[in-house]
């Protein structure tokens, strides 16, 4: 596949087959030129995208696939780098790091209660994720490469941590118990923004490391069958970066970059009886995603007077970051397992949806 326009990209990451697999066949296939194919005899799709990464692929191939988009945000740019795929394909592994969950509170009492119990010895000895670049995701390298590349400009930085759960904005690092839904405000000034998010000075690696980790803490986590926790919320971490000199032209640059984690997209379990409370995250999780998915199909379209942004509050926070002068990333993740045919397929074909908005943005740019 020729290089992309810079404005958007689109990869899938498929991840090793894992013990807990609901089935150990593989239904994934390699081709030439990006491209991947899935077949389990009933359901089958072929497509291709900027880069498909295959299961041994490392934290720092596909770190290297997004740090160009990070530049951008230095420049002024907002940039948008999300993970897309269902519950257990590898989006927290993508985004935060290897042995993430293990890390999480929540996840630990399940692991010291579950089915595949661990050793509390054996979860100290865990390194963190944080601390090892290794096993860093896109998040943790992502800061480091900023703060290093940054150190002699005039550029300071303000961290904010959200989640949207069941359709409300809550402030993750201020906010554990979801007390207080806060709202979207748009002004010529600032653009789009949560009316009274914290917004934290950062001034190194660590200090963002640690509202990480913090708000990760708060995060809304519920257990599945996939014998690990799983993510109720979209979440967004943002980094606003503003240079402390105006331009030449007097013009305050800022930059957004945005990383956002968005809840599993799971199916309605048909076999076991969901509670009220879980049918409910699931409605709206599928709801919000479903908008995202037609905001992006409408912008591929070229055609759209309407563009349905106000659908949902994740495609209204993002509304700024998808279009011509933003950077956009997409990150797919996949199981190989012939379990997860048409979860897969249907993440594969929304990730075909959002590479029409790259066509139009070629087509634009001639
Ligand atoms: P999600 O956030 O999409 O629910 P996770 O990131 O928690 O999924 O991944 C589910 C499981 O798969 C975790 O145990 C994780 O460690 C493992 N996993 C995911 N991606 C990879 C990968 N690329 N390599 C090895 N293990 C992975």
């Amino acid at each position: 596949m020729e290089p992309s326009p810079e404005n958007l990209k689109v990869a899938v990451r498929v991840r090793p087959l894992l013990s807990i697999d609901r089935s150990q066949d593989t239904i994934v296939y390699f081709g030439e030129n990006e491209e991947i194919r899935v077949s389990d005899g009933e359901h089958y799709i072929s497509s291709t995208y900027n880069k498909i990464f295959r299961p041994e692929a490392s934290q720092d191939e596909i770190f290297d696939f997004v740090s160009p988009a990070l530049g951008q945000t230095i420049k002024g740019f907002n940039c948008t780098i999300f993970a897309y795929g269902q519950t257990g394909s590898g989006k927290t592994y993508t985004m935060f790091g290897a042995d993430w969950e293990m890390n999480n509170p929540a996840a630990q009492i399940y692991y010291e209660n579950g089915a595949q119990m661990r050793r509390k010895s054996q979860l100290e000895s865990i390194d963190h994720p944080l601390d090892n670049p290794i096993k860093q995701g896109i998040i943790p390298k992502s800061i480091a490469m900023l703060f290093q590349n940054t150190q002699e400009k005039e550029i300071t930085y303000y961290s904010s941590f959200l989640q949207i759960y069941n359709e409300k904005i809550y402030d993750l690092l201020q906010d554990p118990r979801r007390d207080k839904a806060l709202n979207i405000r748009e002004s010529k000034m600032y653009g789009i923004y949560v009316e009274g998010l914290a917004e934290f000075v950062v001034e190194n690696a660590e200090d963002c490391f640690m509202l990480l980790a913090k708000g990760d803490r708060n995060r809304a986590v519920r257990q599945t069958r996939f014998n690990h926790h799983s993510s109720r919320s979209h979440t967004i971490f943002q980094l606003l970066l503003e240079r402390d000199k105006a331009n030449k032209r007097g013009v305050l640059k800022k930059g957004k970059l945005n990383f956002c984690d968005l809840a599993g997209s799971e199916k309605y379990d048909k076999e076991n009886t969901m509670a009220h409370e879980h049918v409910q995250e699931l409605t709206k999780i599928n709801k919000s995603l479903s908008a995202l998915g037609k905001v992006i199909f409408c912008l591929g379209t070229g055609n759209a007077t309407h563009i349905p942004y106000r659908d949902s509050k994740l495609t209204r926070l993002l509304q700024d970051s998808l279009g011509v002068s933003t950077r956009t990333i997409l990150i797919a993740t996949v199981s190989p397992s012939a379990g997860y045919a048409e979860e897969t397929i249907s993440t594969l074909k929304f990730a075909d949806r959002a590479k029409q908005v790259m066509v139009k943005i070629k087509k634009n740019e001639i």
